[in-house]
């Protein structure tokens, strides 16, 4: 028979670990309420025109898209990135005609990138990202990775690092080039196969070549900061003035460009100084980018985000050994002893109907073998129906911490549960003074 796996580059996320995720996912939400950024959801396919632009050089667009079509005519690729995705639709809702910008938005989910596998690099992951649209300031590229950093931060996580350049503006670019075109041709001998394609198509994109990166002749390449205009130096030097203001410490590396074609003056990376993380130690990369408004057919605007990894953000957490919100615990077990027919059902429905997590076995195994669940379910507090409380509409209630045992009438167990948590989240009696407002409620 087949065995049947999931497909090369995918993986399950198990129940085991989608609590890290929803905690993650929380955290995301909460950084980017505070910051002003609004949920966005865009397809999970696009049409191919919409991520691959003309002479893209970019290895994400040229060899990693899943491209497919369904009718020989239309190709639809399965987004790699979430960037083009939220500028079409900026376009397409006309959003740019808004008073108010700066559009500000941010994302999460799957991306599909068609990579060699490895730890941190798969082929469907998943993305947070946030795209700032239609006003340009060196303060929105500092509050751009001022909100990325604060996530990471949140997370717990202290091995990072912000690596940050400036591509300048399109006339910098325009003279790095050919100063590049300058030196590259010299060379081009001594340079892999992707980086003669670069050479054509956008020799900036060679300072990006993991291959060549160490080579003598990368680190000889003449660098853009010395062919930056006076306007580009000087947004530079204002975003690294925010950042200082910030506090957010970073290094200047005038070597990072970045793997999309769109970027235009600040691009950054932060990347984790963990020694597990290898090659795969970008945790979050973004930057400033011009003419994609234009490319979907809205006015001359530019923008600036960033995406994060989301799995290689909970591999670094993992690397650092931080703790992730593991409580599977469960408020409430019901078990039944003997003849207590759809009692126990009941008594479940009524526990979380009145907000308790709780976990009822239909089966009618020994009372050992159910404390047992008990104990590795980790439930605080069991409620077990017995034939002879039964018949006085009773049952026996455990508190598994105190070891506490009290029969109690049906009716009441709500009551009684309410009673235990509350003077347990608020270490006194039921019943004695405390501040909080719930309790007094109570208590009036
Ligand atoms: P890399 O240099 O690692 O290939 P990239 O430049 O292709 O990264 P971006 O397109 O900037 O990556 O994507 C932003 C973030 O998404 C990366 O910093 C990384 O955390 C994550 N990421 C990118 N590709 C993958 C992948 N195949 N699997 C898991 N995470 C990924
Ligand atoms: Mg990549």
């Amino acid at each position: 028979m087949k065995n049947y796996q999931t497909a090369r580059g995918t993986q399950d996320i198990l129940p085991k670990d989608t609590r890290k995720w929803n905690q993650v996912e929380d955290v995301i939400k909460q950084i980017c309420h505070v910051y002003g950024y609004d949920e966005i959801r865009t397809p999970i396919f696009e049409d191919t025109s919409v991520f691959k632009r003309e002479n893209d050089s970019s290895d994400m667009v040229n060899k990693e898209m899943y491209s497919f079509s369904m009718n020989q005519k239309d190709s639809l690729t399965l987004r790699p990135e979430g960037t083009a995705g939220v500028v079409r639709s900026f376009v397409q809702n006309k959003n740019y005609a808004n008073a108010d910008l700066p559009y500000k938005v941010f994302y999460k989910g799957e991306m599909f990138r068609y990579e060699r596998p490895q730890k941190g690099r798969y082929r469907q992951f998943n993305q947070f990202g946030v795209e700032n649209i239609g006003v340009k300031s060196p303060y929105i590229d500092a509050e751009c990775i001022a909100l990325g950093y604060s996530v990471v931060k949140s997370m717990g996580l202290n091995c990072v690092k912000v690596l940050i350049n400036t591509l300048g503006d399109a006339q910098s670019r325009i003279d790095y080039r050919e100063v590049l075109v300058e030196y590259f041709k010299e060379h081009l001998d001594g340079l892999c196969g992707d980086c003669q394609r670069r050479f054509v198509q956008n020799p900036l994109r060679l300072l990006d070549c993991k291959v060549d990166k160490e080579s003598e002749i990368m680190k000889n390449a003449p660098s853009l900061q010395d062919s930056l205009s006076v306007e580009s130096k000087q947004y530079f030097d204002q975003v690294l003035q925010a950042l200082d203001n910030l506090q957010i410490p970073y290094e200047i590396d005038d070597r990072l460009v970045r793997g999309l074609d769109y970027y235009t003056d600040t691009v950054f990376e932060v990347v984790s100084t963990h020694s597990e993380t290898g090659s795969q130690s970008a945790v979050f990369a973004g930057g400033r980018y011009d003419g994609l408004v234009e490319y979907f057919g809205g006015p001359q605007m530019s923008g600036v985000g960033f995406a994060m990894g989301l799995e290689r953000l909970l591999l670094l957490a993992q690397a650092e050994g931080i703790q992730l919100d593991e409580d599977d615990s469960f408020d409430v077990y019901v078990m039944g002893l003997g003849e207590v027919n759809d009692v126990p059902f009941n008594l479940a429905t009524m526990c979380r109907s009145a907000g308790y997590k709780t976990e009822f076995n239909p089966t009618t195994r020994s009372l050992k073998a159910q404390f047992k669940t008990v104990d590795r379910k980790n439930c605080k507090a069991v409620i077990i129906v017995g034939e002879s409380e039964l018949a006085n509409n009773q049952v026996n209630i455990k508190f598994i911490e105190t070891q506490k045992q009290i029969c109690v009438d049906i009716d009441k167990i709500v009551e009684v549960l309410d009673a235990q948590f509350e003077e347990k989240e608020h270490g006194h009696e039921h019943g004695e003074k405390c501040e909080c407002g719930s309790c007094n409620k109570e208590n009036d």
